[in-house]
């Protein structure tokens, strides 16, 4: 990453910030073209989602470890279905392939990040990126981890998201990424920020989803508006219409509590692209053999996966409202 990059993107990030204080006191005015509070979140394809969760998480993916066949095999049906919902390609191709040496190993591992976009309507040339990993652990001492929650749960919500954008079309261009590697480092997500598709210059925001589909607080969360506090307004007004108890937080400080950079949002964040990471606390089943589709809660999944395609709605329509 170059300093004149990171400018770039900085006078960008000035740019959303303008875009989004417009937007949010359009918000505030509920007569008019803002969201109402009681305004209906986004319809995304419940049967779909959940079936999608447990395709992902299925004993046959054995927990999608990148560089395993059964990685590839989800990565393979994760292009089928970007090309059957009718997404473009970002590039020459749907993969974007990528190399590197875990610590420690002689030879190299590789991965694939699976992306598509659909071209925004008005201002094509702006773009958001919709994401979440698809990569798991594995199968460690004969014990799949399917990663029901982590994440299938944020790659299913994707690609139903990516299904409803095409029925409805943003006004600027959203490329949706499910990133491999996550696991490893957030290999594939720092590979796409190394190696755009796209001018770094013209992505105004991440939207990462990683463990969406289960709490028992109801509680999902809302990182990044600490960091870039433009994008508060946007979620403050999303917090009366959404279907779970939305919380910001986990956005700052020092210790394990700040999630920024434990999942690829980091890798958006470490060149000063504006992003919002969504995901729930951690669970007993976290990064163990029982994060099973079996254990996901289907109803606050489902009004997660809303909330978050309500969310990048309203991203998409903030940048259209006139500079206050
Ligand atoms: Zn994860």
């Amino acid at each position: 990453m170059t300093n004149t990059a990171i400018r770039r993107t900085g006078a960008l990030a000035t740019l959303l910030l303008a875009a989004c204080a417009g937007a949010a006191g359009v918000a505030t005015d509920t007569s008019s073209a803002g969201p109402a509070p009681s305004a209906p979140l986004p319809a995304l394809d419940s049967a779909r989602l959940i079936a999608d969760l447990y395709r992902l998480a299925d004993d046959s993916m054995a927990g999608r470890a990148t560089g395993t066949p059964e990685n590839a095999k989800a990565r393979a049906w994760l292009v089928s279905e970007f090309r059957r919902i009718g997404l473009a390609p970002v590039g020459s191709g749907f993969e974007q392939p990528f190399a590197f040496v875990r610590r420690g190993a002689s030879d190299s591992t590789r991965g694939a990040n699976v992306l598509g976009q659909l071209r925004g309507s008005r201002v094509p040339g702006r773009v958001l990126v919709v994401s979440a990993h698809f990569d798991h652990v594995g199968t460690r001492n004969g014990e799949i981890y399917n990663g029901a929650d982590d994440n299938a749960s944020g790659t299913a919500a994707v690609l139903a998201m990516a299904a409803w954008f095409k029925a409805h079309p943003p006004e600027h261009t959203i490329i949706f990424a499910l990133w491999d590697a996550e696991e490893m480092g957030l290999v594939g997500a720092r590979h796409f920020v190394a190696n755009p598709p796209v001018p770094l210059a013209s992505i105004a925001a991440n939207v990462n989803l990683d463990m969406v589909s289960r709490n028992d607080r109801g509680e999902l969360y809302a990182a990044g508006a600490t960091p870039y506090p433009q994008l508060r307004p946007l979620l403050e007004a999303l917090r009366p219409r959404a279907a779970v108890t939305l919380m910001l937080g986990h956005d700052s400080g020092t210790g394990s509590e700040n999630w920024t950079n434990q999942s690829d949002q980091g890798a958006f964040h470490a060149v000063q692209i504006p992003f919002v990471y969504f995901g729930v606390e951690d669970h007993p089943d976290y990064h163990r053999p029982t994060d099973d589709p079996s254990r996901i809660q289907p109803g606050f999944y489902y009004r997660a996966a809303r909330t978050v395609a309500a969310f990048v709605e309203s991203l998409d329509r903030a940048f259209s409202a006139p500079a206050p």
